[in-house]
């Protein structure tokens, strides 16, 4: 497929002709283009781009363009499994060269390479940098080497591999051929490090904003994990693919179970399971239409499945970092997705906990806390999560609302609240910062518990004082001190709560407070608002509900015979396109995004027939919304 360079095209002609007839897209988007041309004149490049963001056609239409065969290199074997996959679907030859090939199926693959006859290879980087591949590259005919995941080479990133430290080497080894390194991960040191590991000091960098607009945030109140979560799946995302992120192994068996008695189709997958039982359950979940994942943060890392709805977390990540990677696990496709988080004041106690007894340096306690304490902002501000998200990454977005968050959607009231804390430091404090938050919700409300009568706090002043709010209430009111930092979590005694150094001005009248509001009605309210129909979050029910379940059908049919996930048969987004656009015509088929070439070549009758056999059983209008 890779051509000569030609001095009568245009490259950005080219290029967009190979994007239409092989991808079946219509156009690049945001930096794509911009990197494309540089890569494919034979320049070379580190490239920022969010998940998502489309990095995967940065390097492979240069590859396509280019004389030789794109090396692509990738720590993920699932993830190369796939993208191999994808392309082979689209008629491009593709092939890995990993430890999951047999000897056999190894030496085919390196003739197919002498031979001319790829147009992109994915190796794993400890077999690149091995004497044996270094020599079989200096034969072969290379367009170019993408490094993929390029922050692993970074000591100080979140993921280091040893074995990336090795590809210095491909730029002394083969300095005339381009370099692209891509990579999801942004800050500043991380970048620095990538550049120089890779001989790529001189080169410029492409960044692409890390907004993921198609992704509505929204936190809420935690008062019963595991049922907000099951009426978040059954309300928002019945059908739909997800991952759910727990901390324990048994809170993610627990909340597995839960929803499969729910009638959800869920499966468990932490480091305690089996392999076996592990990469099966990874499968299923790539291979199969809308499971949910139960899981803790070890999964994800290496799936690029596109068409994952919603993210849920059922407790605190460490980090924004890990929130949002986390996060961007859901709609790499672009298409409508949710990141759901429930979290209350036992999640700031439990991570404070974990990083007081961890046995790191206090330097590196100190820096958890202020991760911690970011997130916890980020959990309890009243303004655009999204705009806390991108500016917290270094961006500052134009609009003060990104009117897809739920503050922005349904914006949380926020009142003076100097009395409510001042009786709840108060409280603390009279009790002897001894008691945790319930107790202390008891003495307010003038609950005379066992407890409370045994320590005589039914005699204190504070007692009763606090009945203006109900107990959901003084929880949030607790919750917001503590994230305001005028409450602390005891390290010595675990569930008290202490008052700080910044209590006493709050006592004073000195400090300002403003609480936003119990938020527990944000779900319906954000619920609501879809139901009238300008904030659907499923756009399938725009096309015919019919036509879709029997696209989705057969698709999973092809995808099970050919033994391949089913988004490489094809994606979500032309499946929809396929049901609300009902192409008539082969031609009108090619005009939907994800249909090139070789599709409309291998699917096309029978997509046609399906849609017209859909239209003769009568049933046109939309009916699920
Ligand atoms: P990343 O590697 O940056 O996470 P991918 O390369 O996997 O992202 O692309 C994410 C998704 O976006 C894929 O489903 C891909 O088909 C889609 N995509 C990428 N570029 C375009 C484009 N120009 N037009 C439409 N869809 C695109
Ligand atoms: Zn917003």
């Amino acid at each position: 497929m890779a051509s000569a360079p030609n001095a009568t095209t245009d490259t950005a002609d080219r290029a967009l002709a190979v994007l239409h007839s092989v991808f079946g897209l219509p156009g690049f988007r945001g930096a794509q283009e911009k990197v494309v041309r540089h890569v494919t004149a034979g320049g070379n490049c580190l490239v920022l781009m969010p998940t998502g963001g489309g990095k995967s056609l940065c390097y492979q239409l240069p590859a396509l363009l280019r004389k030789g065969c794109g090396i692509v290199v990738s720590p993920l074997i699932a993830l190369m499994r796939d993208q191999v996959a994808g392309l082979t679907e689209a008629g491009v030859n593709a092939a890995v060269l990993n430890s999951t090939l047999s000897r056999e199926e190894a030496d085919e693959v390196e003739r197919r390479l002498i031979a001319g006859d790829l147009d992109l290879l994915y190796v794993a980087p400890e077999r690149l940098v091995t004497p044996r591949c270094l020599a079989l590259l200096e034969r072969a005919d290379i367009a170019l080497f993408a490094i993929d995941e390029a922050h692993c080479v970074s000591q100080w990133g979140h993921d280091f591999r040893p074995e990336y430290i090795g590809l210095s080497i491909i730029a002394e080894r083969f300095p005339e051929v381009p370099r692209i390194a891509l990579t999801a991960t942004a800050d500043e040191l991380t970048r620095k490090e990538i550049a120089e590991r890779l001989g790529l000091t001189d080169a410029p960098q492409f960044v692409a904003s890390f907004d993921r607009p198609n992704i509505r945030y929204e936190i809420v109140d935690k008062n019963n994990g595991p049922a907000q979560l099951k009426a978040f799946i059954k309300e928002r995302h019945p059908g739909d693919a997800g991952v759910v992120y727990c901390l324990s192994r048994a809170k993610v068996e627990d909340t597995a179970a839960a929803l499969t008695e729910a009638g959800i189709t869920a499966i468990p997958y932490h480091a305690g399971l089996e392999a076996s039982v592990r990469s099966r359950n990874q499968d299923r979940f790539i291979n199969e239409d809308g499971i949910v994942v139960v899981a803790t943060v070890a999964f994800g890392m290496g799936i690029d499945k596109p068409d994952v709805r919603f993210v849920a977390h059922l407790d605190l990540p460490k980090s924004i970092e890990a929130y949002y990677q986390e996060t961007g696990r859901a709609g790499r496709d672009g298409k409508p997705s949710t990141a759901w988080m429930a979290y209350g004041l036992s999640d700031i106690v439990q991570q404070r906990r974990m990083i007081d007894e961890s046995t790191g340096a206090e330097a590196f306690k100190r820096v958890s806390i202020r991760k911690l304490d970011a997130l916890v902002a980020l959990a309890e501000t009243a303004g655009c999560r999204r705009r806390l998200l991108l500016s917290y990454f270094g961006e500052t977005p134009a609009d003060e609302k990104c009117g897809n968050c739920d503050n922005c959607l349904s914006p949380p009231q926020v009142r003076d609240g100097k009395v409510i804390a001042q009786k709840l430091l108060s409280c603390a404090y009279r009790t002897g910062q001894r008691f945790g938050a319930m107790h202390l919700i008891d003495v307010l409300v003038g609950r005379a518990t066992e407890r409370v009568k045994q320590f005589g706090h039914d005699q204190l002043s504070v007692f009763g004082v606090g009945r203006e709010l109900n107990e959901k209430q003084w929880r949030a009111a607790l919750r917001q001190l503590v994230a305001m930092g005028h409450l602390a979590p005891d390290s010595e005694a675990y569930g008290a709560l202490k008052l700080t150094e910044s209590a006493r001005g709050v006592l004073k009248g000195e400090t300002p407070i403003l609480l936003r509001e119990q938020t527990a009605s944000t779900g319906r309210a954000i619920r609501s608002k879809s139901r009238r129909g300008d904030l659907v979050q499923r756009p399938a029910a725009a096309g015919d509900a019919t036509l879709l379940a029997r696209l989705r059908a057969w698709r999973s049919e092809i995808a099970r015979k050919r033994g391949v996930p089913a988004y490489v048969v094809l994606h979500d987004a032309t499946i929809d396109g396929i049901a609300s656009a009902r192409p008539a015509t082969l031609g009108q088929l090619r005009d939907i995004p994800g249909i090139g070439d070789k599709k409309l070549e291998h699917y096309g009758d029978e997509l046609l027939a399906l849609i017209t056999a859909a239209g003769a059983s009568g049933s046109g209008s939309p009916s699920d919304s």
